[in-house]
This record gives structure tokens, C-alpha cells and sequence, in this order.
């Protein structure tokens, strides 16, 4: 019975973490600059309106604040991204900005964290393909492999950008987010990225568990997909199937694309950090020509609707 109970609250909080007080149109005396308003906050000067009392509570969170924790910080938005990462992402493309941590710095954080607890403590230990696995023609696919494996966070941006169009096509009818855009998607994904370096992170302490980073990584996307588009258990499913087939066709494409550039000199002489902007800023231009078309299409058919 009470675990039940819990449940509910968790389900509950899953789907509106954050209560604002207002302070309506009670009266303020703003003791910063004597302004006096209604609102949270002073409008002349920005302090907060309040209780203005030196309490135990205050110095808690002052200390808190110090680390950067408090609603829309980065611990917080971590844990809510874990924890309800669906209705996160929901809530950001519906304008819930100020409730959380910006998606593309989250995942800035998190890979320079990652990568400096990874060099510290010496955990990636994925090994390098080496050339004697392929025949030589093939080398270039070494390469591009061992690329990926050095460069885990552009590697996986890289990879879950895949998914963008897939699942735009797969769930562009869904009962949430109808017709969401590939602009969005690329949101969705940069947040999927988050959560597949925190699911590398984690494969990697439990190395002895087999497929780890798979289970978690298919875990993760079936939540948050069934979550943000609100199908149920068949319909996210196979929907999300077919979008991991496709995205890894789309891949494999990517892999002959980048062999062929690869291949040509000019690329040779750029520095490598280069070479994943140019990939990441090709997959962009190709997301907003294909969605300017689709936009097109959607004025059309409103228009002959009205
Ligand atoms: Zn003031």
C-alpha cells in the first residue's frame, strides 16, 4: 500500500517536478532600493521578495548555491534527466527553459567531466581496432573505428544525430509532439548524447557486465521516447526499432561518406578537430534543408485547410 503510494508520487513528480510560489499581487517593500511592486522580484534591482531574516535555511542554501546547486542547476537537471529524462526534454521544447540547465552546456559539462574522471582514473579501456582484423582496402574503417573510440563524445554526438530523421519520420504522428521538427529533434538528441556519455560512464566502472552500455543506452531511449511522445509499450517499441534500424543504415552511409573524404587530400591537410565540425555541420545543413521542405508542406496543407 505505501509503496504504491510512492509510486504515485514519483509518477507525479515525474511529470511536474517544479511548484512556483507566486507572490500574487500582494504588496512588496523591496529592502534593497525601497521600491515598492508586486511579484517576486524587485523589478528595479532584481533582489527577491521575501522573507529577508538571516535563518539556518539561508546559510544551507547559500552553501548549495556556492556549488551551483539549486532548481535549475546542473545536478538537479542531471538527476532529472536520469529520472524523467521524456518529460524533461518535453518540458524544454514547450518553453519550461528557466526550470533547467541548458541542454547544449549540460553536454559540454558532462563530456569534459567524463573525459578528465576518464583520464584520471584510466577507465576507458576500450581497445583499438587494429589493421590485421580487415583487409587493407578496409583500413580506412580502422581508423574511422579508433577515431570513435578516442574521440567518445563527438563519436556519439555524431551517432545519436543519426537518429534525428529517423525519428522524426517514425513519430511525426505521435499523440505528444505532433509534427515536431527536425530543429527539435536535434535538442532530443543532444540530450539522448548526455545520457549515452553518462551510460558509457557506467558501462565502463561495470565492465564485467556484458552489453552494459547497449541494455542502458535502449533502455534509456525506449523511456524517453515513450515518455516525450506518449505511446504506449507496442507502439513506442516498434516505432523506436525501426528508428535505431534506419539510423544505423544511415550510419553505414556516413561511414562510406567518411571514407571517401577521408580519402581525398584535401581533408588531410586539416587539423583533426576539424573533421568532426565539417560532419556535424553537414548533418545540421542537411536536417534544416530537409525541414524548411517539410515546412513548406505543412503551410500548404494548412492553407488548404482554412
Ligand atoms: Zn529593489
Amino acid at each position: 500500500m505505501r509503496i504504491k503510494h510512492l509510486i504515485r508520487q514519483f509518477r507525479a513528480w515525474q511529470r511536474n517536478p517544479v511548484q512556483y510560489s507566486d507572490q500574487g499581487l500582494q504588496e512588496h517593500h523591496c529592502a534593497n532600493c525601497g521600491h515598492t511592486y508586486t511579484g517576486n522580484f524587485c523589478p528595479v534591482c532584481g533582489q527577491e521578495a521575501g522573507d529577508i531574516r538571516i535563518t539556518w535555511r539561508l546559510i544551507g542554501q547559500s552553501f548549495l548555491k556556492a556549488w551551483g546547486i539549486d532548481s535549475h542547476s546542473l545536478p538537479n537537471t542531471l538527476m532529472q534527466l536520469m529520472l524523467r529524462p521524456g518529460y524533461l526534454i518535453s518540458d524544454y521544447l514547450y518553453g519550461h527553459r528557466r526550470a533547467s540547465y541548458p541542454p547544449v552546456n549540460m553536454l559540454f559539462v558532462v563530456t569534459v567531466v567524463y573525459l578528465i574522471i576518464a583520464q584520471l582514473f584510466d577507465i576507458s579501456r576500450t581497445e583499438h581496432f587494429s589493421y590485421s582484423d580487415v583487409p587493407e582496402k578496409y583500413a580506412i574503417a580502422v581508423d574511422i573505428m579508433n577515431w570513435f573510440i578516442d574521440n567518445p563524445a563527438w563519436g556519439l554526438l555524431t551517432f545519436t544525430l543519426m537518429f534525428c530523421i529517423p525519428t522524426w519520420f517514425f513519430f511525426r504522428f505521435a499523440p505528444r509532439h505532433t509534427q515536431h521538427t527536425l530543429a527539435e529533434g536535434v535538442f532530443i538528441q543532444i540530450y539522448m548524447a548526455t545520457i549515452s556519455i553518462i551510460c558509457t560512464f557506467i558501462s565502463n566502472i561495470f565492465t564485467n557486465v556484458i552489453g552494459l552500455f547497449i541494455i542502458l543506452v535502449a533502455a534509456y531511449y525506449y523511456v524517453t521516447y515513450r515518455q516525450l511522445f506518449g505511446y504506449r509499450f507496442w507502439g513506442t517499441l516498434w516505432r523506436m526499432l525501426l528508428a535505431i534500424a534506419v539510423a544505423f543504415w544511415l550510419i553505414v552511409l556516413a561511414m562510406v561518406i567518411m571514407v571517401i573524404v577521408w580519402r581525398s587530400e584535401k581533408i588531410e591537410m586539416l587539423p583533426s578537430l576539424f573533421r568532426p565540425i565539417i560532419i556535424i555541420t553537414a548533418l545540421l545543413a542537411a536536417g534544416y534543408f530537409i525541414s524548411r521542405r517539410t515546412a513548406v508542406n505543412r503551410r500548404t496543407a494548412k492553407d488548404n485547410k482554412g
